[in-house]
């Protein structure tokens, strides 16, 4: 064995950084509460808080607080973490880009057992509301307080805290978390929080990843305070975005498509669905210069997401991602089960195996 080797496993476990591969809300989340339980961390991504290129799903999320339905309970758990945290962050004041709204949401059909309703143990002012107050062609509908992340502030801000508590965040592309291995020999916990980037890494392939092209509207409006989500078939969500003085008009799921183009005929429906949902807010023929476009490419995984710890060698490998259109409602929660994943780890390292790793 060579004097670096040697020297190498005299660093203790605590000074080895926690590795993040992306640089999106996963990995970013992760970060901040690694941090703030007092990990070194450092993260690798292509794409860092402030950049904008498509692929980078978490530069164009909506980003509301929804309850997920069809999710096991361990996953609506991850969602009500991230409900908590988030709304400290939004009482905290506008710094994060979090804000508190009302929300109305219609349903089409009567609520299953495992349907969105299970969050009214998570949400404020929960309550049915009764016919006269929404449409008379939904069975039902339920208004509540939810919350809404501006991701042109709060990805920000979650650079700004990273770099404040001594996270170090690197731009550079990886083709596999071997290089990344190669690069922090020290480290014994890599975190893959990659996104889509998961199909490609070379030692990963995951073949269930898949691009999910999303494409909204965002309406500049001062009434910008409730959120209105259509459940069922003709799936439409009016997002309020307080912070930015505007609303986002959704929502479309396009599968395998990359297309950087404003597809109008999208465009369109999307203003129609949307003024159908709150024409209070939503005028049927908005001014042109009240408009823009937003579009990103979402990272959908079949069968779901993937959250889990590997050892492989003398290291940890957890991975989070494949979350597409739920990653800010996961985001916190997923985060804490990830410190959980890491202290585990530690536990290994510093008592079970000691330094003899
Ligand atoms: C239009 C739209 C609306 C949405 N609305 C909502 C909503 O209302 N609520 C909600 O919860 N979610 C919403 N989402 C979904 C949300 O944006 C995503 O689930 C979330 O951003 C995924 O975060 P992530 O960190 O996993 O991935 P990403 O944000 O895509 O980040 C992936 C990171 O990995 C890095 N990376 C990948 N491969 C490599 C590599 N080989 N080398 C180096 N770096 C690499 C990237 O550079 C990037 O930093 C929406 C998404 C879209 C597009």
């Amino acid at each position: 064995m060579g004097e670096i080797d040697r020297d190498r496993l005299q660093v203790p476990f605590s000074q080895r950084p926690i590795m993040i591969l992306g640089a999106g809300i996963i990995g970013c989340a992760t970060a901040r509460q690694l941090l703030l339980n007092g990990f070194p961390v450092a993260l690798v991504a292509e794409y860092l808080p402030g950049d904008q290129d498509i692929e980078y799903a978490s530069a164009w999320a909506g980003a509301a607080w929804h309850a997920a339905g069809g999710i096991t309970s361990d996953q609506q758990y991850l969602q009500a973490v991230t409900h908590r945290i988030l709304l400290k962050m939004a009482q905290d004041g506008p710094e994060s880009g979090v804000s508190i709204v009302d929300a109305r949401e219609y349903l089409e059909q009567e609520p299953t057992p495992n349907s969105a309703i299970w969050g009214k143990t998570v949400v404020s002012k929960f309550r049915e509301m009764s016919s006269g107050e929404y449409p008379s062609n939904f069975h039902c509908a339920w208004a509540y307080e939810t919350l809404v992340t501006d991701p042109t502030r709060h990805m920000p801000y979650l650079r700004k805290q990273i770099t404040s508590l001594g996270g170090q965040f690197i731009r550079r592309r990886v083709g596999s978390l071997q290089e990344l291995y190669d690069m922090f020999p020290d480290s014994r916990v890599f975190i893959n929080a990659s996104g889509w980037g998961s199909k490609d890494l070379a030692d990963v392939q995951d073949d269930r990843c898949f691009p999910e092209r999303g494409q909204n509207v965002f309406l500049q409006t001062e009434q910008c305070h409730t959120m209105y989500f259509r459940n069922g078939t003709e799936y439409t969500y009016v997002i309020p975005r307080p912070l930015s003085k505007g609303v986002v008009l959704g929502g479309v799921k396009q599968q395998d498509n990359l297309s950087p183009e404003v597809d109008m005929d999208i465009a369109c429906d999307e203003i129609a669905r949307a003024h159908r949902l709150a024409p209070e807010i939503v005028p049927a023929q908005p001014a042109e210069d009240t408009v823009s476009h937003i579009i990103g490419i979402r990272p959908s995984r079949k069968g779901g997401f993937r959250l889990d710890s590997q050892r492989i060698g003398n290291r940890s490998v957890l991975s989070a991602y494949g979350f597409g259109g739920g990653g800010y409602a996961f985001s916190y929660g997923v985060a804490d089960a990830l410190v959980t994943m890491v202290a585990q780890a530690e536990r290994e390292n510093v008592i079970d195996g000691g330094r003899s790793r």
